[in-house]
């Protein structure tokens, strides 16, 4: 009994700390507890061990080996918590006593914390588990949200529809944070239209730590315990006032928490109240004045702009500014117009709203766009907020984005990696000889390996498609459909991601008659999309409509699926199994995209337009490019244009090569193509690159108030 006290304790302490997202053997405990439920439950272990019972705890402990598997778990844990041999512990040690703080509105980690909605949480998810594999001194900082993001499902008629769950936070990996009294830890913002009150959650990620506020408490107004009930929810007095939590309530939480941090990163410009909230704080401390404090706090923060499209950044009218920010003004002894003039491009300007993205451009002396072509279109961008710099001048760098290798890799590939690239790869990913080695994994082993994660991606989508089509009431028949689509031998595209427009995904459609042609040749391709809408984004919508109406096209059965709820787990399915990853942005819309790091990883190969990441990373073996990174002032001429270059790239390039076999039935030439990608990718688009460079460019300037020389 004493021993199975122990399982039970030492499995929540697991499940307590999601450096179990990265570990296969521990997934595998936590799965192996309850199959069925691990499933039905969005692969919570918090909420299986919940559910579970003691009698079926003794049994699975017998059956499933489990006692020496979950030690074996614990210890390497614990190894894994007080290891002080990281790179972090050499490199980063003035970063020891004043951690990094990292703002973000979402974070991507898990399925089962529903606190993200697209690529940017996803992003800030994989920078903390690398700061946590490197050693990093570093604390996230965001927003949790009681429902999170919706959950995605089609009608019968083929339209998006929204359903939001309320989050129980007792299956949430979360703890709320206590106060020196000894009573839960509170924070509180004064504004014109009511104080709004917060608590603060706890989030362990590895090494690092993540503080959640929430301001669901019993202190607020109605409408203040909804602030934090959605992402990306509410109207602009909503996105304001969550902004307001998340920044200048970011930062009191940490003051309150006894961090004095050395660096303030704001991933996005959403939190970029949190420098005003530092310059504040300063100035009451030190009983300086905003002109002689702002230079200081300017000095240790780094921005990160992630936005390469003039519209998309968040902006507030100067009502709205003085209703939730007027008493933090006050306490600047800032003029209305001072204030307002931080965050316009043109300080004179009366009419022009309040921009986030000057505002942290404005108060931070490190920003970087996220590729090299998003940090060049930045700096022109905002080359008016420089009058007396020329474009190149500009002072916004770029640090290329990357992927947290073992949240994205599947096991079985990393059991290639472990055998041709030496067992400790994963603290050598960074550099480029770890990756020569790719070359010795034979054709065979790789090629099967792959068939493996296809199959298992095809098994999950025939899963998918029964329970959508059972859930809209289909019949029998079309149940049998559904769990027969798609094919092991066909090459198969993945397109995956939000349904923003400039990404186009209905692009490859645009014809049905050379999609037929395509779909249905003797060498023929099928395709699988997924991906949600913005609720209130019509377009986004009308397109997810029209790629349903072509999976429901009967010349396309079982050649085109739509899988509904694009999250992290249809991502790691999606990126593990498919052939071809399909990206076709409207250049240079797409700052850098990082799917498609994620399925070269796995061995798949990306086709994509010339923008973001790949406009760097494609150099004519490593991939496909479609057309030559050209843009139009037309969209219409550009997706035309684009349209046809990719047709041209599939039929020429892409379906020849993969059918193109040998006497062993094996693709030599796609399979060099695969190698090419891992060689001389895998180094350079990874998190623990990206992080160290933060460390090197952004952090370690920053926090020594030295000025910064970023890569241009
Ligand atoms: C990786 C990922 C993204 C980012 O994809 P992009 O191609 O950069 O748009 C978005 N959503 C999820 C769930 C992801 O895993």
């Amino acid at each position: 009994m004493a021993g199975q006290d122990q399982l039970a304790t030492r499995l929540r302490k697991l499940a307590r700390n999601l450096w179990w997202t990265w570990q296969p053997n521990v997934i595998n405990i936590f799965r192996d507890l309850d199959p069925a439920l691990w499933r039905a439950t969005d692969h919570n272990p918090i909420e299986v061990l919940k559910k579970i019972t003691p009698e079926q705890l003794a049994r699975r402990a017998d059956e499933a080996a489990l006692e020496f598997r979950v030690d074996s778990a614990f210890r390497r844990l614990t190894d894994y918590l007080r290891n002080d041999e990281s790179w972090g512990a050499v490199h980063a040690t003035t970063l020891r006593s004043r951690p990094v703080a990292y703002f973000s509105m979402e974070f991507g980690l898990h399925e089962s914390l529903p606190i993200y909605s697209g690529g940017l949480g996803v992003l800030a998810g994989d920078h903390l588990k690398s700061a946590s594999d490197l050693g990093i001194p570093l604390v996230g900082v965001g927003l949790l949200y009681d429902q999170g993001y919706f959950r995605q499902w089609i009608d019968s008629q083929g339209w998006q529809q929204e359903t939001y769950l309320p989050a129980n936070p007792d299956l949430l990996p979360i703890a709320e944070t206590i106060g020196p009294d000894g009573q839960p830890l509170r924070i509180s913002i004064d504004t014109r239209v009511g104080t709004l009150h917060a608590r603060i959650w706890k989030v362990a990620v590895g090494r690092t730590t993540l503080y959640l506020l929430d301001s669901n408490v019993p202190e607020n107004s109605d409408s203040d315990r909804a602030l934090t009930a959605r992402l990306y929810g509410g109207d602009a007095q909503v996105r304001i006032r969550q902004e307001l939590l998340l920044g200048v309530g970011g930062v009191r939480a940490l003051h309150a928490l006894g961090y004095h941090p050395s660096v303030i990163h704001m991933n996005e410009g959403h939190s970029a109240f949190a420098v005003l909230e530092m310059i504040r704080s300063e100035m009451e401390a030190e009983g300086t004045s905003f002109g002689e404090t702002v230079r200081d706090i300017a000095a240790m923060s780094v921005f990160t702009t992630h936005t390469p499209v003039a519209a998309g950044h968040d902006r507030f009218p100067a009502e709205l500014v003085e209703q939730h920010l007027g008493m933090l003004r006050e306490a600047l002894h800032l003029s209305h117009d001072d204030f307002m003039g931080l965050g316009r491009v043109y300080p004179q300007d009366h009419n022009e709203p309040f921009c986030m993205t000057v505002l942290a451009l404005k108060l931070s002396r490190h920003a970087n766009g996220v590729s090299a072509l998003h940090g060049s279109v930045s700096r022109r961008m905002w080359q008016p907020l420089y009058p007396s710099k020329t474009e190149e001048e500009v002072p916004i760098g770029h640090i290329t984005n990357g992927v947290h290798v073992p949240s994205w890799l599947a096991p079985q590939m990393a059991e290639l990696y472990d055998r041709y690239l030496g067992a400790d790869w994963p603290s050598r990913q960074r550099h480029p000889e770890t990756w020569l080695n790719i070359e010795r994994i034979p054709d065979g082993e790789l090629w099967e390996t792959r068939q493996v994660l296809k199959a298992r991606l095809i098994d999950f989508v025939r899963r998918r498609l029964v329970i959508q089509a059972r859930r809209r009431g289909e019949d029998d028949a079309a149940l049998a459909a559904a769990a027969r689509v798609l094919d092991l031998n066909v090459l198969t595209v993945g397109f995956a991601r939000r349904f923003a427009t400039y990404k186009r995904a209905n692009l490859v459609l645009r014809e049905p008659e050379r999609l037929a042609e395509l779909l249905l040749a003797n060498r023929p391709i099928q395709f699988i999309f997924a991906g949600k809408a913005h609720p209130e984004d019509r377009f986004g919508k009308e397109l997810i409509h029209n790629i349903i109406q072509v999976t429901r096209d009967p010349r396309f059965t079982g050649r085109i699926v739509f899988v509904e709820d694009y999250d992290m787990n249809v991502a790691r399915h999606l990126v593990q199994g498919v052939d071809l990853w399909l990206n076709n942005p409207r250049r240079p819309q797409e700052a850098s995209g990082t799917s498609g790091q994620k399925v070269l990883l796995n061995g798949g190969l990306n086709l994509s337009i010339l923008d973001g990441w790949w406009a760097e990373a494609y150099d004519g073996s490593n991939g496909f490019a479609i057309g030559q990174g050209r843009t139009h002032a037309s969209p219409a001429v550009q997706d035309e244009r684009d349209h046809r270059d990719l047709l041209d790239v599939l039929f020429h390039q892409v379906i020849p090569l993969y059918y193109e076999r040998d006497a062993e039935d094996l693709p030599r030439a796609w399979i060099d193509r695969q190698k090419a990608a891992m060689r001389s990718l895998g180094w350079r688009f990874n998190a623990d690159r990206m992080v160290v460079d933060y460390v090197r460019y952004s952090y370690l300037p920053a926090a020594g108030g030295l000025s910064c020389s970023m890569p241009r």
